[in-house]
């Protein structure tokens, strides 16, 4: 048997931050994945790569405070160029209805420390010139802004390795090794690999991976899609959403407009280890109808590109970052369910620092053992919406 002290299954953003994180601890890694760093189907491939701080639940505001603060220096801690830039997040509103909530939720978040700020209509023009007339209130965070995912991955993937880490990489089969209530040891290809934690870091694939030994994670596959536009003259800095509309925009510093916002995909084999995803050509037409509504000057520019990411999901819509319940060994990071790209350089931080025994309350509130009593109907829900999902449906 080969050892480490960890063993990370799954070498994406989140799994090749944690091993930075742990090789600047002197601690011995090898990450073991099907796959690359960021290949597709993979989320940190797919990735929209908006570092966004607002409009977060709040049990996430410890570790995207942390995140935000890392961004700007990345590129350097890192020796690599991810593309980031820092041109502002705006969200807005467009009924009447929606400025109360809005209101309410910058309240809150600028309690927490958070960048953000209201801003009127002609604020929002002057931030974003020809965007919709009926957007009326904003929530503009200003440090706010986007990097390349799959740059960003293989940097960290790169970094770690330049400190010792070991990859293993097109491994397959992968599996964990269950003895009684302990996983120490993950079989790679027929060979063993054993540490004092297995960190279960496979995103979408990771119930799978863990439902195969009998472990039962409320976490399930999604697979958005994003659509991709030739380039234009710069006309947006911020990256753009906007209440009641299924939308994340951004203008790449290339000039290409890459549209998304959760418009799901098609799941083929769905929670098995080969599973994939197809675009579906309806939600392309909705993604890029809501796009050039909220932001007419897109209709100039047409779609070059679409594709789609399998991402994991969790039942309550945040990760689950901790020891897994009932099992010795086991060390979950996953269900980022669509904000793992800001959150992974805190994520790594703080995920090292836990297995070195120097834990932190950033990550108390996305301990696993919060779902630990799970209402069996709750999840029988969850999984046939997962199932819904998969088909392509708005959920
Ligand atoms: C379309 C899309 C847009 C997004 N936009 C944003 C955004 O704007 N901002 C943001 O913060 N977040 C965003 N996210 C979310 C973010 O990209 C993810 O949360 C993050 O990339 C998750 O990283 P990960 O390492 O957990 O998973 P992944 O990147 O999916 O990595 C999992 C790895 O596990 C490997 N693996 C699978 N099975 C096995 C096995 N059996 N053994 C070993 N390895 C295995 C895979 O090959 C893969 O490399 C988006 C996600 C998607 C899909």
């Amino acid at each position: 048997m080969r050892h480490s002290d960890v063993v990370i299954v799954g070498g994406g953003i989140i799994g090749s931050s944690i091993a930075y994180h742990l090789a600047l601890r002197a601690v011995a890694v090898v990450v073991v994945d099907i796959g690359e760093p960021a290949a597709p189907p993979s989320a940190s491939w797919a990735s929209a790569g908006g570092v966004r701080q607002q409009a977060r639940d709040p049990r996430e505001w410890p570790l995207t405070l942390e995140a935000s603060r890392r961004w700007p220096a990345l590129e350097r801690e890192l020796g690599a160029t991810f593309d980031f830039r820092q041109g502002g997040h705006l969200h807005v509103v467009e009924r009447d209805d929606d400025v109360p909530a809005l209101e309410a939720r910058v309240a809150r978040e600028r309690l927490a420390g958070l960048d953000v700020r209201l801003v009127d209509a002609a604020e929002i023009r002057t931030l974003a010139p020809g965007i919709t007339p009926e957007a009326r209130l904003g929530a503009y965070s200003q440090s706010d802004g986007q990097a390349n995912p799959p740059k960003a991955t293989r940097a960290f993937a790169a970094a770690a390795m330049a400190r010792g880490v070991r990859y293993c990489t097109g491994a397959r089969p992968v599996r964990l090794r269950r003895t009684g209530h302990v996983v120490r040891t993950v079989v790679v290809n027929g060979e063993p690999f054993g540490g004092r934690w297995v960190v279960l870091a496979a995103g979408a694939w990771s119930a799978g991976i863990a439902g195969a030994v009998g472990i039962e994670l409320p976490v399930a596959p999604r697979a958005p899609q994003m659509l991709l536009t030739d380039p234009g003259p710069p006309a947006l800095a911020p990256t753009i959403s906007g209440t009641g509309r299924r939308l994340s925009l951004k203008q790449l510093p290339t000039g290409e407009f890459l549209v998304g916002g959760g418009w799901p995909s098609v799941i083929d084999g769905l929670g098995t280890p080969t599973m994939s995803c197809r675009v579906l050509p309806q939600n392309v037409e909705g993604s890029w109808r809501v796009a050039s509504t909220v932001f007419p000057p897109l209709t100039a520019r047409r779609i070059v590109r679409s594709w789609c990411g399998l991402e994991g999901e969790a039942i309550d819509g945040v990760p689950l970052i901790g020891p897994a319940v009932g099992v010795e060994g086991l060390y979950l990071a996953t269900g980022f369910s669509g904000h793992g790209f800001q959150l992974s350089p805190a994520v790594g931080r703080a995920v090292a620092d836990a297995l070195v025994g120097e834990e932190d309350d950033a990550l108390a509130p996305l301990q696993p053992s919060r779902l630990a009593d799970l209402d069996a109907a709750r999840l029988r829900a969850f999984r046939a919406e997962t199932k819904n999902r998969a088909l392509g449906t708005l959920g």
